[in-house]
């Protein structure tokens, strides 16, 4: 049993396809095990993507993560992280396998959808910036 941080970025929300996102998890193993939705504030967004910092994309990155409201979920199950992986696809969705969730609803490298950590450090620290032992219900 594993846990990882989901982000359906404000391009999914404004999309309506909250409820495609998440079936995608659930027929495929994943279980959510917490789940809000806020609206980040452009120095949240900057703290959240702060390993990208130095990167020309950053500040872009940040206006858009806190464009409008994001959803954010744990989700649990056996290699919830790699399969969270899998299920996105590629950062780019011109380079994201069939049938991924990038390859289906993202229209550009940055506006790609979701977010899903890629690692254990990473999802530990990531859920907990976002959500308190007693939310974490899985
Ligand atoms: P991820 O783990 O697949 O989300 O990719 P990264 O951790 O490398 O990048 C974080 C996020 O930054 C991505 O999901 C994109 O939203 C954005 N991003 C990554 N690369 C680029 C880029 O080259 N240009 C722009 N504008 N955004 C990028």
């Amino acid at each position: 049993m594993e846990r990882t941080l989901s982000i359906i970025k404000p391009d999914g929300v404004r999309k309506n396809i909250i409820g495609d996102v998440v079936k995608r998890f659930e027929k495929n193993g994943l279980k959510v095990a917490a789940m809000k939705m806020v609206s980040l504030s452009k120095s949240e967004a900057e703290c959240f993507y702060a390993v990208h910092r130095e990167r020309p994309f950053f500040g872009s990155l940040t206006e858009f993560m806190s464009s409008g409201p994001v959803v954010l979920m744990v989700l649990a199950g056996e290699n919830a992280i790699q399969k969270n992986r899998d299920l996105m696809g590629a950062t780019d969705p011109k380079k994201a396998a069939t049938g991924t969730i990038r390859k289906d609803f993202a229209d550009s490298i940055e506006s790609n959808i979701v977010h899903g950590s890629d690692g254990a450090e990473t999802a530990s620290f990531e859920i907990g910036y976002f959500f308190s032992g007693l939310e974490v219900l899985a």
